[in-house]
């Protein structure tokens, strides 16, 4: 026999086929499957993200990250006695979204997970694509398509009935943001970046991210040795801006240095817990006039952008706010 010089899982000596530059090691896909996955259950615990007998959404899209979510959450969610329902949104942008919804439609029924879905159109009255076509230069279309899409999920998290919403955000996404709101001296947003979700904004629930630990690259891994079918295009309004800047010089400070992306992390970390120690993150909780959700700004910035493009919103029984223990009093 020839001496093989194919690099050998660090944990069974199988052949290896991921190597996690940061610490070194060596995986095989069964090894690299059962690691990922314990690493998950950890930080869940480490940030108690979940309590007994939740009911968790999923906010799926389609993608990568939260179709891993799904798949990992499933098998974790009887240990915390919780079940998994899927939250998915359609943004309306046509020959790309499509896709992405029949994705994570289609995967939900093949799991046996309800699946809750909304559209833009739908709940305000116009798409992405009219969007884009209405703001101009006056906004990114991803900072409009966050802030209504965080809200769309709001909603369908009240239908569900969901305790705690779960988003696909991994150490890539939260570490960019981390530099975002450091050049923007925005402290604020840099405590709430905290894995640790601390008192919530009044009547909404929870939101946790699972995947806060992992890699962009190692979640892909992941989905590609599971057969997990995600959407693998990028949107198009997706823009060049400054985010996909520090994406860039994040990959390349990481090939040239393993280990920076954890090392941010964890600054982020002890950063968010020291203002958090001070107290000054308690957000002022207002009422938005409009639509009645609590925010820190009246009226809200769902509500800033949908009345700027439509005048007002067209779906105002879906979209506006009911108190859960108003609901709960009234229907007992
Ligand atoms: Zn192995
Ligand atoms: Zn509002």
């Amino acid at each position: 026999m020839t001496e093989d010089s194919t690099p050998r899982c660090s944990r069974c000596g199988k052949r290896a086929t991921y190597h996690q530059a940061y610490s070194g090691t060596y995986f095989c896909d069964d090894c690299f499957v059962k690691y990922l996955e314990r690493k998950v259950a950890r930080t869940i615990a480490k940030f108690e993200m979940l309590h007994a007998h939740d009911r968790i959404g999923v906010a799926l899209s389609g993608g990568k990250d939260s179709m891993m979510l799904l798949h990992i959450l499933l098998k974790l969610a009887p240990r915390h006695r919780s079940d998994v329902v899927a939250l998915t949104v359609d943004e309306g942008i046509i020959g790309y979204r499509e896709r992405g919804v029949r994705l994570a439609v289609d995967s939900s029924r093949r799991l046996g997970v309800q699946v809750y879905t909304v559209s833009f159109k739908e709940l305000y009255g116009f798409t992405m694509d009219d969007v884009v076509n209405e703001i101009g230069s006056k906004m990114t279309p991803c900072s409009a398509c966050g802030t209504l899409r965080r809200r769309a999920i709001d909603v369908l998290a009240k239908e569900a009935g969901v305790t705690v919403v779960a988003t696909g955000h991994n150490l890539d996404d939260i570490v960019q943001t981390f530099l975002i709101n450091l050049m923007n001296g925005d402290i604020k947003r840099i405590a709430w970046l905290h894995p640790k979700m601390w008192r919530p904004l009044h009547g909404r629930p929870r939101r946790v991210q699972p995947l806060a630990e992992l890699l962009d690259d190692e979640v892909l891994h992941y989905v590609k040795v599971d057969g997990i079918p995600f959407q693998d295009e990028k949107c198009p309004y997706r823009s060049r801006g400054i985010r996909s800047r520090i994406r860039e010089m994040l990959n390349d400070l990481e090939r040239e240095s393993p280990g920076i992306k954890h090392v941010l992390f964890k600054s982020m970390l002890k950063i968010s817990e020291g203002i958090r120690k001070e107290g000054w993150t308690t957000p002022e909780v207002k009422k938005c006039h409009i639509c009645g959700w609590p925010s820190t700004s009246d009226p809200c910035n769902v509500c800033r952008i949908v009345t700027s493009i439509v005048g007002q919103p067209i779906n105002m029984k879906r979209l506006e706010y009911e108190d859960a223990e108003a609901r709960e009093g009234s229907g007992g």
